[in-house]
């Protein structure tokens, strides 16, 4: 063969590469999936694999690596994080198919699937407590629409969101994978790849209104969407972009889609992406999930209720009535501890039959996930009959309600499926015996063929009235019946000549079949073939009663998680002695004895308790402001974010870490930490902290809740000094909102006086012999100081440098008392000697005061200085 020829197998490769540009393409041959060309270059790289070479190609030779497939799933998650998306071209026939073609002729082989981060299905592919969301983004005459959908529990939303929204509504959803319109892609690409997930440009048909529209009613089978309810022209083309992208990447195997629901931002208390980052809701400011607010409060024992939990946590609700619903049937758990507790032992036994679900819809499931349905749908009846005897509230009870109903499909499931079926349907083994007359009789032909066969030699020897015939089996002939030459005529002359059919004589031999025994021979040879067919259909039916059945499963599984989410609040409440919150319509935000969950957690672990605060957003009717001073590491971020985090759990129908609480309806959270290093995008420290306020003064409204740590920081003290103060008076004249605002300029104290509502208070320290302590103590006052020194020492800073920062910090506020000409002068002045001070002294050596003393020169030194050594030499005392 010529080097310039094309293979007819590279040739296919070839234009299945052509047929799926921008994916590597996981090409199978045999067990394992080959990639070719700079496919195989970039993932050998990305999965540290050895990198081959086959063959040539074109006079080159061809670069080669490989993954077995049964291994394939571990390197398909490295390679989707890495941010690659992956075709998979699988053989569609048998390859002795092909060979009956002719010797050149190739399996025919296509891409059945685009793996993409978005489109993930697999139960090692996905976290289980998470969603994974695939969302769309769609403008049409300037109106902005945004649909997300989580295949793999088949959740379907959307909801008007303009540009200006996008940013913060991902950051809520925190989808995997985001689809824009190409012409777009420019607007979303900063938005988008901030928050860690992959944007994937499709052409502007995808997003066609009207196509999309006629997708959704094909996908849905309805003649018109309004079935579903009114959606603009966006949202139907941002929904439509979804179904056309999956088409496109699930070729043709749709997942089980719900009926897309129109989310209300206006019944969700909105929450931008600084503040979720700041609040550390579902991931800590270190980059796990470890330390989130999220992972700290589940005590959820199913990965549905972890994953409403995430739902809730990152969208409370705005809606009273659904808060104290929510909070009803916790109070209800609570006073029935031991029933509570008997759900959740329930609960521990309900797998995830979302996700089970969804892979069986998509042809990827087997028959254990029959079994997650059959076990799930089993235990939801066993929790249906506790709440149903109880006098549990509206929420329990309607969950209750979907968990009935299921019998039917319960007692197939349990007929049919073997107690613990395998993982795939490929094998066989898991419907049950005595579910299906011909599958138990292959499976004994199966199994016993060797003594189906003697039976039967019994019975023609019987028949025959020759003891010595024998069945036997050879490759030539198969099975046959052989009796010595003695017994011929009288097996070739009837009645025996009319079953015993000759075949072959030997010297001392004659051969027979019967018809009976070919059958038998065709059933044994075929039997194991044939008891997978069977158990195959069998599949197919039991897989067609459950996806006929799939609203209702969703509705159960839904259920479940409510309750768990309820079972689990409770536990939290009990156990961490946390208190129904008092929500209304008020502008009140009155905590008593409140705390930050994660804090006392962690302090809990060390051993220390975490000392509980007040806090009183309200005077009379009207909004207030508190300003909160005192020396950094007292507490203020923790009392600050506390105070937030309260509000948001109150509102996502949790209980809180509260003796007391109440809170008028929170519509509009906003956290804010000064100077947040974001080097990462490029931006001055400053510019983000201002640009992040700016977002708040024009977007908080009057119900808003603002937390503002350290705001102006980022700057020099008289700029950072005049923007605290305007950010402050602007909260307080225009936005009129609830908000803390944390601030180590001692000089806004004085704003209280003037501003009627913004009230001091202080996070307490005691001296004592000249070190600080923090008591943690949120007082109503100003901070008198702020001990920056002193902390700075508990921090370990050398003796010496601590000794020098008195001396600086006492002789800059003597000029501060002294005027701002004088200050100037005090500064120039301020003694020198501390530069050369010797290194800190062991333990027993000179004391610091000695030590300054050693270092004076007199002599050299000028009457004011010696004053102020003197000065400096009385504070180290
Ligand atoms: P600041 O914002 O004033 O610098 P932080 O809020 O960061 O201080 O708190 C510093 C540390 O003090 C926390 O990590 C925590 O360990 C401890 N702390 C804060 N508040 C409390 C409290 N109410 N009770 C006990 N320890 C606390």
């Amino acid at each position: 063969m010529s080097e310039q020829t094309v293979t007819p197998m590279m040739a296919q490769y070839l234009s299945i590469r052509e047929a799926n540009p921008g994916a590597l393409l996981f090409y199978r041959m045999g067990d394992f999936y080959e990639m070719f060309f700079d496919d195989a270059v970039a993932a050998a790289a990305a999965l540290d694999i050895a990198l081959t070479k086959r063959g040539m190609h074109l006079g080159e030779e061809i670069p080669m690596c490989g993954v077995p497939v049964h291994a394939a799933e571990g390197y398909l998650l490295t390679l989707i994080r890495k941010g690659f998306r992956v075709a998979i071209a699988e053989q569609l026939e048998d390859p002795a198919e092909a060979k009956k073609r002719g010797s050149k002729s190739v399996v025919k082989r296509d891409v059945v699937r685009l793996v993409t981060p978005g489109t993930l299905t697999e139960e090692s592919l996905l976290e289980a407590r998470r969603h994974n969301f695939l969302a769309a983004w769609a403008e049409v005459r300037d109106e902005g629409a945004l649909a997300w959908v989580d295949i793999s529990t088949g959740d379907f939303r959307v909801m008007p969101c303009p540009l200006t929204r996008l940013g913060p509504e991902l950051a809520r959803l925190s989808p995997r994978e985001v689809l824009v319109s190409d012409t777009k892609e420019a607007d979303c690409a900063e938005i988008v790849s901030d928050l860690r997930a992959s944007m994937t440009p499709l052409a502007r048909s995808s997003f066609d209104s009207q196509g999309a529209e006629k997708r959704l009613c094909d996908l849905f089978a309805v003649g018109s969407l309004e079935a579903f309810g009114t959606f603009t022209r966006a949202e139907v083309s941002a929904m439509g972009a979804i179904v056309d992208y999956l088409d496109l990447t699930q070729r043709g195997k749709l997942p089980l889609l719900r009926r897309p629901v129109r989310e209300d931002a206006g019944r969700l208390m909105q929450i931008d992406a600084a503040t979720r980052r700041n609040l550390e809701l579902t991931q800590a400011l270190s980059g796990g999930r470890e330390g989130s607010l999220l992972t700290t409060i589940d005590r959820t024992v199913t990965a549905g209720g972890g994953r409403l939990l995430e739902r809730r946590i990152s969208a409370p609700s705005r809606d009273l009535d659904q808060i104290h619903a929510r909070h009803a049937s916790i109070s209800f758990l609570l006073e029935q501890g031991r029933f509570a507790q008997d759900l959740r032992a329930d609960l521990r036994r309900c797998p995830d039959m979302d996700r089970a679900l969804s892979r069986l819809a998509m042809d990827r499931g087997g028959p254990r996930d029959m079994a997650a349905i059959r076990n799930g749908l089993g235990q939801a009846l066993t929790l249906a009959e506790r709440l149903e005897n109880s006098e549990a509230p509206a929420l329990l009870r309607d969950a209750a309600s979907a968990l009935v109903g299921h019998d039917d499909l319960v007692a197939l499931l349990d007929a049919a499926l073997v107690a613990e079926p395998p993982l795939l349907a490929r094998d066989g083994g898991f419907i049950a015996p005595g579910y299906d007359d011909e599958l138990d009789q292959t499976r004994q032909l199966r199994d016993e063929g060797r003594s189906v066969v003697a039976r039967m030699q019994a019975q023609y020897s019987d028949e025959a009235g020759i003891p010595s015939l024998k069945i036997k089996h050879n490759n030539v002939l198969g099975y046959f019946i052989e009796v010595t030459a003695t017994h011929a005529d009288k097996m070739l002359a009837p009645p025996l000549n009319e079953s015993f059919i000759h075949r072959q004589t030997t010297a001392n031999q004659v051969r027979f079949t019967t018809v009976a025994l070919s059958e038998l021979e065709t059933r044994i040879l075929n039997a194991w073939n044939h008891a997978l067919e069977i158990e195959k259909r069998l599949y197919d039916s039991l897989k067609g009663a459950i996806l006929s059945h799939s609203g209702p499963i969703g509705e159960a599984s839904r259920a479940l998680a409510e309750i768990d989410l309820a079972t689990a609040f409770a536990d939290l409440a009990a156990g961490e002695d946390w208190v129904e919150p008092m929500v209304d319509n008020s502008r009140a935000f009155a905590i008593e004895g409140g705390r930050h969950p994660v804090v006392e957690a962690s302090l809990k672990r060390a051993g220390e308790p975490f000392i509980a605060n007040d806090c009183g957003l309200t005077s009379g009717e009207t909004p207030a402001i508190w300003l909160l001073t005192g020396p950094n590491m007292a507490g203020k971020s923790t009392f600050l974010r506390q105070n937030a985090i309260i509000a948001l759990l109150a509102q996502a129908g949790s209980f809180v870490p509260a003796r007391r609480a109440h809170i008028g309806l929170v519509s509009q959270l906003f956290s804010r930490v000064g100077a947040a290093d974001d080097l990462a995008r490029g931006r001055s420290t400053f510019m983000v902290e201002m640009v992040e306020t700016a977002a708040i003064l024009n977007q908080a409204d009057d119900r808003a809740l603002v937390i503002l740590d350290e705001i102006g920081r980022g700057t020099a003290t008289y700029d950072g000094l005049s923007i605290a103060w305007a950010v402050m008076e602007h909260l307080h004249g225009v936005n009129r909102c609830r908000a803390l605002f944390a601030t180590h300029y001692h000089e806004m104290t004085a704003l209280s006086a003037k501003l009627h509502g913004v009230e001091n208070a202080t996070v307490t320290v005691k001296e004592w012999e000249g070190e600080v302590i923090f008591l943690h103590e949120v007082r109503k006052g100003a901070a008198d100081r702020s001990y920056g020194v002193q902390v700075a020492r508990l921090a370990g800073l050398p003796d010496s440098v601590v000794a020098r920062a008195r001396v600086v910090l006492n002789a800059l506020e003597q000029g501060e008392r002294e005027g701002g000409a004088k200050k100037q002068m005090m500064i120039d002045d301020l003694p020198l000697f501390s530069a050369a001070a010797p290194p800190p002294a062991p333990a027993k050596g000179p004391s610091p005061v000695e030590e300054q003393l050693r270092a004076l020169h007199p002599d050299e030194m000028t009457p004011r200085e010696a004053m102020d050594a003197l000065y400096a030499l009385r504070t180290l005392l």
